[in-house]
């Protein structure tokens, strides 16, 4: 709308009103002209004191807080009113839309599982997610705006970030947290960089267990090797007498027999870890198991041990007429746990000892296979390693009686695919208590 007429009429309107009412006015004391001069005036000062009183009313709300609507008031002043209202309403929308969009941003980024960190140009922190502050060990919120070289000290992590080539992350280790992460730079805009952080200490932890496992399976294969090695060079090399000849073989077959023992143990472990878990509607009967393991102890004992058996709780399943308890799993894997149990206890116990293999429910309903010996037992210290590869307390004694170091990982790793755990209770110079426990629903009646 053109207001441009309509402010001429109303300047015309006062003059001509303002003018005849001086005129009249005037002709009170014989000065019409002066007097209608005068009123002009005064109309034109009434036009521009309403003019201003409307535009410092519009102006006190644009200083304020712009609550409720702007002052309206004649068309020329209710349209600018209005059109300056409408634009700071389309301003605040835009900006609550762009808010809205930046929260979501960030939301995405801090459910992010990497660290993610911005720094300003001179290295302060502009923004964090909680998994970076997780990594670096920092405040998302009381840190933002220090110097991350003063909260992160990693000789590592300062050299990387100031030597500007961030081509590749690096590893950089946070002492104080026990981590291992990967740390990535890279540049953005004037002078701002962006930190990537990624938790690597499980990768590398099983990247090293694996390289362990590798030279400790070499280990364990070149000893029989060598030792062949050397029986071979001497039967061809040495003219021996037939006594001699039998003693060379049997210690060869003893090598062979340890290298075949470590082969089978080997893969089962592979097969533990590569097949899918055993079903949990497959019943497997805890007497027929209880029976192979009887016969199994009884063979490698060979009379040395006191051996007993037992069967507690509801019901007995070595009583001739009690019912039988099964459990949900795998008989091949139930079995090699249960027989690693009871080989250990013969092997770690000295002759004339005593053995008691038990199956027994708790009051939960958990059935619990448990084998105890009075025999070396094993140091408080050791417990927490006994199911790692190849960790053995006393090696001597493992290998002089056909041990791999692997049977209790294989126990382990069969409890787990059970949904069941392994228990260890052991004194040295006492004996040891190793129970497998599972769950009441893999337990049936
Ligand atoms: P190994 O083949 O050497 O017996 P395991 O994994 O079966 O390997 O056992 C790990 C170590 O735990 C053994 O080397 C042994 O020192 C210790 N151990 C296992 N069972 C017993 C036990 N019943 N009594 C004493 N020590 C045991």
């Amino acid at each position: 709308m053109n207001f441009l007429f309509g402010r001429l009429l109303s300047a015309i309107f006062a003059l001509t009103v303002g003018g005849l009412i001086g005129w009249l006015a005037g002709r009170v004391f014989a000065a019409p002209w002066w007097g209608a001069w005068g009123g002009a005036c005064i109309g034109l000062l009434l036009v521009n004191l309403r003019d201003a009183l409307r535009s410092q009313a519009l102006v006190n709300w644009l200083r304020g807080t712009q609550e409720g609507g702007a002052p309206r008031g004649g068309q020329m002043w209710g349209e600018l009113a209005y059109r300056i209202e409408r634009a700071l309403q389309q301003r605040e929308r835009a900006l609550v839309t762009e808010r809205q969009r930046l929260a979501q941003f960030l939301l995405a980024i801090e459910v992010s599982p990497n660290g993610v960190l911005l720094l300003d140009a001179d290295e302060q922190i502009s923004w964090c997610n909680s998994v970076a502050a997780d990594h670096f060990g920092l405040n998302p919120v009381r840190d933002l705006g220090q110097r991350i070289t003063n909260l992160v000290r990693a000789p590592a992590f300062v050299a990387y970030l100031q030597a500007g080539d961030y081509d590749e992350a690096v590893p950089v280790i946070n002492h104080g947290r026990d981590l291992t992460l990967s740390v990535l730079v890279r540049p953005y805009g004037e002078g701002l960089r962006l930190i990537l952080s990624n938790d690597v200490t499980e990768r590398l932890r099983s990247e090293g267990m694996r390289r362990d496992f590798v030279a400790n399976v070499s280990h364990e294969i070149r000893t029989p090797l060598t030792v062949l090695g050397g029986f071979v060079e001497t039967m061809s090399n040495l003219p021996l007498t037939e006594p001699e000849r039998k003693r060379v073989l049997t210690l060869m077959t003893l090598q062979t027999q340890r290298m075949q023992t470590l082969v089978a143990d080997l893969l089962i472990l592979a097969q533990l870890e590569g097949s899918p878990r055993p079903a949990v509607d497959q019943w497997v009967s805890v007497r027929g198991l209880f029976a192979q393991v009887e016969t199994e102890i009884v063979a490698l004992s060979k009379g040395r041990h006191l051996l007993g058996f037992k069967s507690e709780g509801c019901p007995d399943v070595l009583a001739e007429d009690g019912a039988d308890c099964l459990l949900a799993g795998s008989e091949t894997e139930l079995l090699s746990a249960f027989t690693n149990l009871c080989s250990n206890a013969v092997r770690y116990t000295p002759e004339g000892g005593r053995i008691d293999v038990r199956w027994l429910r708790r009051p939960g309903g958990d059935g619990v296979f448990e084998v105890r010996d009075n025999g070396l037992g094993i140091a408080r210290e050791h417990l927490p390693r006994l199911t790692e590869r190849f960790y053995r307390v006393d090696g001597s004694r493992s290998r002089e009686t056909g041990g791999t170091g692997l049977g209790l990982s294989i126990v382990k790793h069969v409890m787990q695919r059970h949904g069941g755990q392994l228990e260890v209770e052991s004194e040295p110079g006492r004996g040891s208590c190793f129970r497998l426990v599972f769950p009441a629903a893999r337990v049936r009646v």
